[in-house]
């Protein structure tokens, strides 16, 4: 009879631990394992099978089976009961294993005898990397317990297997992804969406084997040779995918040709040839010195410009070892159907390598959304996860991968049902997208007959054909500051002045509202040096930065009015505090239209300015503040920071206080009887402004006026249809007095009760 299990486990383990440090050789140590498995479970069997290249399991040691069948018994993954276990990763236990469909009679083992099998995977670092079974005469049923006990003495085969003296650590390198287990991987959201594939792993390094050079002079020549049909190649992606690239992603690729008619870059390369190394060589190190230098640089903007520059550094290795850079990427091989490209990093130039129709989503170790790459790979609709640690050891080539972008994270051959939840949930979404284009045209006006205003939030050039594809009324945020921030420099007055005009010209004819810079706290510019400070976000940023600097601020102004000539103005300034602000920031902008007009410009045709509130002590200065505004929109990421004093980039906090408390709905109430008081428009561009149930409870408290990201306007028009305002603000009337923290769940079951589409 057997002992109790946890017994077995401890006992099975002391001798298992003394076999180990007894010595020997892993073949004699294996052969120990096996023999002393069989006796402490009671079994006749017990069987070693390990994992060798191309994914046959070869039976390595075994008590009870014919010793003759060690070394020759093999089988591939997912034949056989053995080649189920490692192929599906998962233990099996069968009291009459000959009937399973998938027993598999090897006769040189002499098992027919052995009707009872229990196996589990041997794993290690998410792979399987063999099997130990166990098989019994009798009928037995094998409990839960004895797998679990089976499934520890298979952590102690792993250490042995993966010793190196059994076979090579090269044979256990990952060969294809039949043989391993799912895996989820986390990652950070970079853009959102679902990507079904396989992996292709993105590694540009080039190997440089000639380090010593003959001839300096020869070397320099082929490194202007080189350098020329870099630029060439440059300016040919340039043309190519000018249409496609307008604004910010014209940018990107602007930043690469600065990098590669970078003097002081060259003239180190030369400098390095001179000293005896060969073209390759010299750009090399060049590029190691500057890895080191920039990788301890802390400014996470300036790290990612890293990439960029890893990136123009192997484009031009590349030219100098192959004669050109199409031979050394996975992009330029015959590339599966749906690719997810698996990538330490890449550079935005690399990403445009790959055919974009086979280019479903992309899976980054490193990554932060204001890399340029992100930005791009946002304007093209591929799903991206980055921060996925340790991503291209963990996935190996053409393993099946889910991108799952909404929520960060990556599923590695994941087992059918998962594969067939995400595909279905693929096509949902692609019939929820449809659904909401199909309510493009419909007005968004509430189930009683009220008009709201919806508009987009926007700050690349990629969120302007949005506007024609959701049917927004105009764009009620242009955040100034992310063209801005994917610049290497401080865009003069002409570069800003093209790129507000062509957005008014993409616009249309329908607003839109540009906020002046906000920079500072989370948003750095390249070019920027500001001292540290203890809290950014309450620190020098936005207005205070451009009252403080008004040369930027006039820049600005300057642009807008020139872009706007013969056109509706809106201007909006960002963290205002007090009214005082307003009118330093309001004068400036007189004097500008002043200026334009003595010199003979074309003025805009009106000008509207107007105020982010989003510093609650603005709010305490509305009579005066509302006489001199033509509108207001509330930025209520940054207001409920500051009304609860809660830093919205900090975890911790981001569920302790909620948007959808009293506290938060009064004041948000207030103003909006303020300012319908005063006849003053007042909006909401903050993320709240995009969510249904909060969009309702912004209805709900008279806001009519909301301003949210392209995405967001099918599910809050859906619920603006389906509201009936009458009865949400007499619900609501009796919640405002509440002692509760949050009035989500009152507010949710409204709109249950009342068919509100939230
Ligand atoms: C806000 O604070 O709500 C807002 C819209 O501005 P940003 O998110 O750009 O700070
Ligand atoms: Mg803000």
């Amino acid at each position: 009879m057997a002992a109790a299990p946890a017994t077995v486990s401890r006992r099975l383990l002391g001798r298992l631990r003394d076999v180990m440090a007894a010595g020997g050789s892993s073949q004699h140590r294996l052969n120990e394992v096996v023999r002393l498995i069989a006796a402490d479970m009671v079994a006749e069997v017990c069987s070693c099978y390990v994992m060798r290249a191309g994914e046959v399991l070869e039976l390595f040691a075994t008590e009870g089976l014919l010793q003759t069948a060690v070394h020759e018994t093999r089988l591939r993954v997912g034949e056989g009961l053995v080649g189920d276990i490692a192929a599906h990763a998962r233990p099996l236990a069968l009291a009459d294993a000959q009937s399973h469909p998938n027993f598999a009679y090897r006769p040189e083992t002499g098992e027919e005898i052995f009707h009872s099998l229990v196996g589990v995977p041997i794993i290690r670092g998410g792979r399987v990397i063999g099997v130990v079974a166990v098989q019994n005469k009798s009928r037995r049923h094998y409990t839960e317990e004895e797998i679990e006990t089976l499934e520890t003495v298979a952590m102690v085969l792993a250490e042995l297997v993966t010793a190196g003296e059994l076979i090579s650590p090269d044979e256990l390198a990952p060969v294809d992804g039949n043989a391993v287990l799912p895996t989820r991987l986390e990652g950070v959201r970079l853009t959102g969406g679902i990507a079904i594939g396989v992996a292709v792993m993105h590694e540009p390094q080039v190997v440089v084997q000639k380090l010593v050079a003959e001839d300096p002079q020869v070397e320099m020549d082929r490194l202007r040779d080189a350098l020329g049909r870099l630029r060439h190649t440059l300016d040919e992606m340039f043309e190519a995918h000018d249409l496609a690239f307008v604004g910010e992603h014209r940018d990107v690729l602007e930043t690469y040709r600065m990098f590669a008619e970078d003097a002081g870059w060259t003239a180190r390369i030369t400098e390095a040839i001179q000293s005896g190394l060969t073209a390759e060589a010299a750009v090399q190190k060049v590029h190691e010195d500057t890895r080191v230098r920039m990788s301890q640089v802390s400014d996470p903007y300036l790290r990612e410009r890293l990439h960029d520059l890893e990136d123009i550094a192997n484009r031009l290795l590349q030219h100098l070892v192959s004669g050109d850079e199409s031979h050394s990427t996975a992009a330029s091989t015959e590339l599966p159907e749906n690719v997810i490209l698996v990538c330490r990093s890449i550079g935005p130039t690399e990403l445009l390598d790959y055919d974009r129709r086979r280019l479903r989503g992309l899976v980054l170790e490193e990554g932060s959304p204001t890399m340029h790459v992100a930005i791009l790979a946002r304007a093209l609709d591929i799903p991206m996860v980055g921060r996925v640690q340790d991503a291209l050891q963990r996935i190996s080539p053409l393993n099946p991968v889910i991108v799952d972008g909404d929520n960060g994270q990556v599923f590695v051959r994941p087992a059918d049902d998962i594969l067939d939840a995400f595909a279905a949930s693929q096509v949902a979404r692609a019939a929820k997208i449809a659904d909401y284009a199909a309510m493009r045209t419909l007005p968004p006006v509430t189930r009683c007959g009220q008009p709201v205003r919806m508009s987009l939030n926007a700050g690349l050039m990629a969120d302007l054909p949005q506007l024609e594809a959701t049917g927004a009324d105009g764009i009620g945020l242009y955040r100034t500051e992310m063209p801005f921030m994917s610049r290497a420099q401080l865009p003069d007055v002409s570069v800003q002045t093209a790129l507000y005009s062509r957005i008014l010209d993409l616009a249309d004819g329908k607003p839109v509202i540009f906020r002046t810079l906000d920079v500072g706290s989370d948003k750095l510019l390249p070019y920027w040096q500001s001292e540290r400070e203890d809290n950014p976000a309450m620190g020098w940023r936005a207005i205070r930065i451009t009252l403080d600097r008004p040369a930027l601020m006039r820049a600005q102004l300057r642009a807008l009015i020139r872009a706007a000539a013969g056109r509706d103005l809106h201007v909006m300034f960002p963290m205002v505090a007090e009214v005082n602000e307003l009118d330093r920031a309001r004068a400036i902008l007189e004097m500008e239209l002043t200026r334009h007009q003595t010199s003979g410009g074309v003025p805009p045709e009106r000008v509207r300015v107007g105020t982010m509130l989003e510093v609650p002590a603005l709010a305490w200065q509305l009579p005066a503040l509302l006489k001199r505004v033509d509108f207001v929109s509330i930025g209520s990421n940054d207001l409920t920071q500051f009304l609860f004093a809660m830093d919205r980039g900090n975890t911790r906090m981001a569920e302790r206080y909620d948007v959808l408390s009293p506290a938060m709905l009064n004041f948000l109430r207030w103003i909006a009887h303020e300012c319908r008081k005063a006849g003053v428009p007042l909006s909401v561009c903050g993320e709240m402004a995009g969510r249904p149930l909060e969009a309702m409870a912004l209805l709900g408290v008279g806001i009519r006026n909301l301003s949210m990201s392209a995405p967001s306007i099918g599910p809050v028009k859906a619920m603006v249809r389906s509201v009936f305002l009458p009865a949400l603000e007499d619900y609501m009337t009796g919640l405002y007095a509440l002692p509760d923290r949050s009035l989500r769940e009152y507010l949710r079951n409204f709109a249950l009760d009342h068919g509100v589409l939230i």
